[in-house]
């Protein structure tokens, strides 16, 4: 499985970052992992095709991480002439959610027809997302957003990632990084308590329990922008736009 950071930032841009979207590739598959309203910029600043993108994650429904979905499915319909599936997957409700964001942006966008399939998938702890290539879990976590957030866990490749989604912490973000190659979470601030979000203090005291491989920060304020240069390791990565590597 190869990870490109497409965007780490946080919901306000913080250092120029864009919103949270990561891309997975799994042998010929690409998955996005979250959808920032920046995602398409990000895409295509990368050189990515967007339309060799089939399915998309999300891990809750807030504007940072999900209404990306929106620019995506416009420029597939106007731009990009989409002519493949695409499927969405993420929190209960997420059709409507997209539905309600795109007749607000775009007036009218949700009924014209469209020259390609798009399936919104509801992903709950109890019913996980699986294909031929993909397995993705949920676990619930603390941050509210209109419908239930999680953190989730990818399987493909013959390897796993965590992501933490935006969460404070909870005990059960020891499950979702348990042996994985890497966990991805965010870290919005270096001590400072910031209300259903983790800060790099929280993190630090938690990581003999982090059992993965290898961990990447993301989804960081100015100050934990600046201090976490001092921090990276072999084991401890700091998300930037534009990295690439093999998880
Ligand atoms: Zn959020
Ligand atoms: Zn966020």
């Amino acid at each position: 499985m190869r990870l490109t950071v497409i965007g780490c930032g946080d919901a306000f841009g913080s250092g120029g970052r864009l919103q949270s979207t990561f891309l997975l590739e799994i042998g010929d598959r690409k998955v996005l992992l979250e959808c920032g309203a920046t995602a398409s910029i990000g895409l295509t600043r990368a050189g990515v095709d967007a339309n060799a993108i089939d399915t998309i994650l999300i891990s809750h429904l807030h504007g940072d991480h999900f209404a990306g979905v929106v620019w995506m499915i416009l420029s597939a319909q106007y731009l990009l002439k989409r002519t493949t599936p695409l499927r969405v997957v993420g929190p209960p409700g997420i059709a409507a959610r997209y539905e309600i964001i795109a007749e607000a942006l775009f007036p009218g966008m949700t009924k014209v027809e469209r020259r390609f399939d798009l399936t919104f998938d509801e992903i709950t702890p109890a019913r996980p997302f699986a294909d031929a290539d993909l397995q993705v879990a949920a676990v619930e976590v603390s941050h509210p957003s209109g419908a239930p957030s999680y953190a989730l866990r990818i399987e493909g490749g013959g390897h796993t990632v965590g992501f933490s989604g935006d969460t404070e912490w909870v005990d059960a973000l020891v499950q979702v990084a348990d042996g994985a190659d890497l966990f991805i979470t965010e870290c919005c601030a270096v001590d400072r308590a910031a209300k259903f979000h983790l800060n790099w203090r929280t993190i630090e005291q938690n990581l003999p329990r982090l059992v993965a491989r290898r961990i990447m920060l993301t989804h960081m304020n100015p100050d934990m922008l600046a201090f976490a240069p001092t921090i990276a390791s072999d084991r401890i990565l700091i998300a930037a736009d534009g990295m690439r590597f093999e998880v």
